[in-house]
């Protein structure tokens, strides 16, 4: 095939305008069909979760994961789950109003042919910016114009608390403001749930809260198959597994976050289920390998 200059400045320029869609690999857990979604990735100080810890005992694994910057990179990844006529998002990426490198999400379900109104269920497991903010259009409009949308009682009753905004921190305030205005926007919509409850067939509610106080994971079962969508209970592919024992600033109640982390380890280690965590790297699907005194993601590829 010949190749123009025309047809290379035409490839050139929409290669540039293109969201990067990479092949992730996406696994069947029974009748589930689970692909991950990159939302994109946010750009972070790395004080963000590094600032509480020990500095002594994160730098080597800092320099192991090539993370001794100021800033740091946290990629964004969106869990769908396709069975029969369900099409169920975890989350639902950043939208366009946070931070210009995260918003992917439409973008990445139409690489899978599949447009908003096709969704028919979003669950959250937490109300933070990246993960709910795309619940909404750029006119303020529900997104996902006929999916239901669950989210835990506990953490739906902390961001529509009133006092929530004024006892959050200055840092997170916006977080707060932002949460109630879009959950405010969906209550026609919503559905609530509490800790153990099957939101779907398979798919049971676990309560992992610390990260956000009524922060909510989801252990997708079917027969002797099994995968836990962590959501940010396990927050990042490094230090939340080479030392799960340590604070991260990321975490509302550090304390409470090192205990669901430690009992969620305890269980997918146990269990040898798939894992899939929303700031993971390499599309977020693997599994936990015990390592030294902690543990190590291990990514599913494509292959
Ligand atoms: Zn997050």
């Amino acid at each position: 095939m010949a190749v123009t200059r025309r047809g290379l400045l035409q490839g050139a320029a929409a290669a540039s305008c293109m969201p990067v869609l990479p092949l992730w690999a996406g696994i069947d857990v029974g009748t589930m069909r689970i692909d991950t979604l990159s939302d994109g990735h946010l750009t972070l100080p790395a004080d963000f979760i590094f600032g509480p810890m020990p500095q002594d005992a994160i730098a080597p694994i800092r320099v192991a994961h090539g993370l001794t910057g100021d800033t740091l990179t946290s990629p964004c990844t969106v869990t769908l789950m396709r069975r029969a006529d369900q099409v169920v998002l975890f989350d639902a990426g950043a939208g366009s109003g946070f931070q210009p490198t995260v918003g992917a999400l439409v973008d990445a379900l139409a690489g899978l042919d599949i447009a908003p109104e096709d969704v028919t269920h979003v669950v959250f497991t937490h109300a933070h910016p990246d993960h709910i903010w795309g619940v909404l259009d750029d006119f303020d409009d529900p997104l996902f114009t006929d999916a239901a949308h669950l989210i835990g009682r506990v953490e739906f009753d902390y961001w529509m608390d009133p006092t929530t905004a004024d006892t959050i921190g200055a840092d997170r305030q916006a977080f707060a403001v932002g949460a109630q205005r879009r959950l405010e926007a969906l209550a026609d919509r919503l559905a609530f749930f509490e800790d153990g409850a099957e939101i779907l067939p398979g798919v049971a509610a676990v309560a992992s809260h610390g990260h956000t106080p009524g922060h909510m994971s989801f252990e997708l079962r079917d027969g002797s198959n099994s995968l836990m969508v962590l959501g940010d209970a396990i927050g990042n592919g490094h230090v939340a597994f080479a030392r799960p024992d340590l604070p991260s600033g990321s975490d509302q109640d550090p304390e409470a976050a090192i205990d669901t982390r430690q009992r969620l380890f305890d269980l997918i280690t146990a269990e040898q289920m798939q894992i899939v965590g929303f700031h993971f790297p390499e599309g977020g699907l693997g599994r936990a390998e015990a390592h030294g005194d902690g543990f190590v993601f291990i990514p599913e590829t494509a292959g």
